[in-house]
């Protein structure tokens, strides 16, 4: 049943859209790998600041064409990352209230973020109680819990529709290798993965996808067992990616390759590229400039040449008290001078060390 709300609903995130620019293909040349042409599609640039406002665009598009979400539904999500910041944003849009749950560990900057949207917090103790608190809480409100993890997947039209890989192969379309060797994302929902998997394979390009996963992720398992009921403990600490359980919207059938990356290498490369780019982004891209440094360094081992591409999440704004801070680095233990090292390295020389 349509509504003249509905309606407009859509009209206003359709008009958000138009008023949106695309966001950059930036060019990063490395001298250790001549006939090696990398590219960072900069998704730090939407107006929420991630690649999570396409999904929040796309989930509440998919909401309300399905009915599920009205004039006056109050919207939760289970997210204390980007998710939940781009949802606000959208939610404020339509002037629908917008809850957030998380784990009551999660850092006042967060909570900040989303407030200043206008979305409401709400706390558990245990961090996987995140989900059946989100259900319960919109069922009790008579609203909607958009549960990223379940319909990222499937909310964003893969074959097109100026996807996010629809606009990587646009923005290709004029380079010496406009289909690239392979393209590296990490996986929090699994949606970005499934939409670029899909989209590969629908055009018939012969680009490979490959899924870079952190330290506490169950996706590398899942990818070698598909053991569905695989569990990790104490989570990811590169934030966006990683998941302690295995979400329904990751799906391992349209990944080629899978590359685990331990979190001080992901710190490490966050560094590297900073300087390399001039630009500080956060870790998730640090985490896929790892992958593809080790792609890189094996296609050049076999004399192979050829693009790849890769995303910028998010902005490295949001992680200078943390990943980019020297004191939370040997706080948390980590130790990234070594990786930092092999990196530089690998850049200059094209040959990346164990
Ligand atoms: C969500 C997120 C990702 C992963 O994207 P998915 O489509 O959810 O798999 C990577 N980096 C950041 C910063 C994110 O917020």
């Amino acid at each position: 049943m349509s509504s003249a709300w509905v309606s407009e609903a859509i009209h206003r995130i359709e008009r958000d859209f138009q008023r949106s620019a695309d966001t950059h293909l930036i060019l990063v040349e490395l001298p250790g790998f001549p006939g090696i042409r990398f590219y960072l599609k900069d998704e730090s640039t939407h107006p929420t600041g991630s690649l999570k406002h396409r999904l929040a665009r796309s989930l509440f598009l998919y909401g309300l064409c399905n009915g599920w979400i009205r004039e006056g539904s109050t919207v939760v999500e289970a997210s204390s990352g980007s998710t939940a910041v781009s949802e606000a944003y959208f939610a404020r849009m339509l002037g629908l209230p917008f809850i957030a749950v998380m784990p009551r560990s999660t850092s006042p900057a967060k909570v900040a973020q989303i407030e200043f949207y206008g979305g409401g917090c709400h706390y558990v103790d245990q961090p996987t109680a995140v989900y059946t608190e989100a259900e319960r809480l919109a069922r009790e409100r008579g609203g909607h819990y958009m549960d990223q993890f379940t319909f990222a997947e499937r909310a964003t039209d893969w074959r097109g529709n100026n996807n996010i890989a629809e606009s990587i192969f646009t923005q290709l379309r004029a380079e010496p290798d406009p289909e690239p060797r392979w393209i590296v994302v990490g996986a929090g929902t699994g949606g970005t993965s499934a939409t670029i998997g899909r989209y590969i394979r629908y055009h018939g390009t012969a680009s490979q996808l490959a899924v870079v996963d952190p330290d506490r992720s169950v996706f590398y398992d899942y990818f070698k067992t598909r053991d569905p009921a695989l569990k990790a403990e104490g989570g990811s600490d590169v934030e966006g990616i990683g998941r302690p359980r295995v979400e329904p919207s990751f799906e391992p059938g349209v990944v080629d390759r899978m590359i685990r990356v331990p979190n001080a290498a992901s710190y490490a490369a966050m560094h590297v590229l900073a300087r390399l780019v001039g630009h500080k982004y956060g870790g998730s891209t640090g985490t896929n400039f790892c992958g593809v440094l080790e792609i890189a360094a094996e296609m050049k081992a076999r004399g192979e040449t050829g693009a790849i591409v890769t995303l910028a999440c998010d902005s490295g704004d949001r992680y200078l008290d943390t990943y980019y801070s020297d004191t939370w680095l040997s706080a948390s233990g980590y130790d990234i001078a070594p990786h930092v090292a092999r990196f530089e390295r690998a850049c200059a020389t094209g040959t990346l060390t164990a």
